[in-house]
């Protein structure tokens, strides 16, 4: 996939909407138009039933129903919901233990920072191993008597790990704990449509599915409702739990999309983008470059991920020297910029140099193989230019 003459690799920063849901979408701004929450005339209740539909769309994506979905304005406020908003819970509960993956998203980190900070909480960090696997002994050792959530993101947004999240819902279930499961990048990556049976708490996002960017959800149990408190208020729309005039294309471009990423093609679909990647992988090693893969191995990684140290380059001189040609990234998006090696990379063990020598490669729907042996061109032949330029300043 190409967009203008940029091959574009950095499908876990975000995906392009897809065709099949952009006409759904332009047809419900245009002429499908309404308030939801309007009770008194047919148009409102029009888009209050559109507003279902997306809702059971997405809720069928992991196994859940329409009435256990919040949408949400993407999967930052989903995780702020379900961590900040069992504040409450905590004190109410006496469960003062929070246990969080090393590996978690920075919206995750974030709000787990307020509750120990503002909350008294105790938030205890689960190291990972080389892969990015969570010590799941360190875990089972930690979920003491008062843990009240094990917040355990199923798909590595950088590295691509796996988690076995049926082992830690079970773990979380005997501790009379409750998971709460960051599955932003799990859709394109692994079969979800049983998270629920797992997880009391699932994030989504639209714009890691093909879908819009500006929504996504919390999908929470009807049973574990109750313990949240909401982080905005006002006209108590979604049972209280978040109020705001719901943005009804963003629910129709998101019900569209889980619908399409949970449909029939998604394991055919997961294996080309399998063999794109692997394609790429094998070209560069090939090509004679010294190239390690960072994060999970064999299915225990997304399919589309490839994270490569590549030893004595600055990831951020070879992005650079591929523009305008290919777009991937040094790490999460939502941290580029700041000058700091990833944690996820920390984590797993990198120094810090190591992790400022890794790029993020993410293929997806619409990658060819085309797309793979191009890139693994300009990949190859970038880092034989840095090389003849003295610029591979990393030892
Ligand atoms: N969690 C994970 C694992 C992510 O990859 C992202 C996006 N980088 C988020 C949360 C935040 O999602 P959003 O952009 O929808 O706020």
């Amino acid at each position: 996939m190409k967009i203008i003459s940029t091959i574009y690799l950095d499908h876990q920063a975000t995906t392009p909407v897809d065709p099949r849901v952009l006409p759904k979408m332009t047809d419900t701004l245009c002429q499908k138009f309404g308030n939801p929450h309007s009770s008194e005339h047919a148009i409102g209740w029009r888009a209050g039933q559109a507003v279902e539909t997306a809702a059971f769309q997405v809720g069928s994506l992991v196994g859940a129903d329409a009435d256990e979905v919040i949408f949400t304005s993407g999967a930052t406020e989903a995780n702020n919901l379900a961590l900040l908003g069992l504040a409450g819970h905590a004190r109410a509960s006496g469960r003062r233990r929070v246990l969080l993956g090393a590996t978690e998203h920075k919206s995750v980190i974030g709000p787990a920072r307020v509750l120990a900070s503002h909350h008294n909480l105790e938030v205890v960090v689960i190291e990972v191993d080389r892969n990015g696997r969570i010590d799941m002994d360190a875990l089972e050792a930690s979920v003491a008597g008062d843990t009240l959530l094990i917040s355990i993101m199923a798909v590595n947004n950088e590295i691509g790990t796996v988690q076995d999240v049926a082992r830690i819902g079970a773990l979380a279930r005997d501790a009379g704990a409750l998971f709460h499961c960051d599955a932003a990048q799990a859709p394109c990556a692994i079969d979800v449509g049983d998270l629920i049976d797992n997880a009391d708490l699932i994030s989504l996002s639209g714009h890691k599915i093909y879908g819009p960017c500006g929504i996504g959800a919390l999908i929470a149990r009807r049973d574990v409702q109750p313990m949240i408190s909401p982080l905005i208020h006002g006209g108590v729309q979604q049972n209280g739990l978040r109020s705001g005039t719901l943005p009804l294309a963003l629910c129709v471009g998101f019900g569209a999309a889980a619908e399409l990423i949970g449909g029939e093609d998604a394991v055919e679909e997961r294996k080309r983008v399998r063999n794109i990647r692997d394609l790429f992988v094998r070209l560069l090693i090939a090509a004679g470059h010294d190239i390690e893969l960072n994060g999970g191995t064999g299915d225990a990684r997304h399919p589309g991920n490839a994270n490569l140290l590549m030893r004595g380059v600055a990831a951020a001189d070879l992005l650079a020297s591929m523009q305008p040609k290919l777009a991937a990234s040094s790490g999460s998006a939502c941290t580029s910029g700041i000058p700091e090696p990833s944690h996820v990379l920390r984590a797993i063990g990198l120094s810090a140099q190591e992790a400022d020598s890794s790029v993020r490669f993410s293929f997806g729907r619409h990658s060819t193989e085309a797309d793979a042996r191009e890139a693994a061109t300009i990949v190859s032949e970038t880092l034989d230019r840095l090389s003849e330029a003295g610029l591979r300043t990393i030892a």
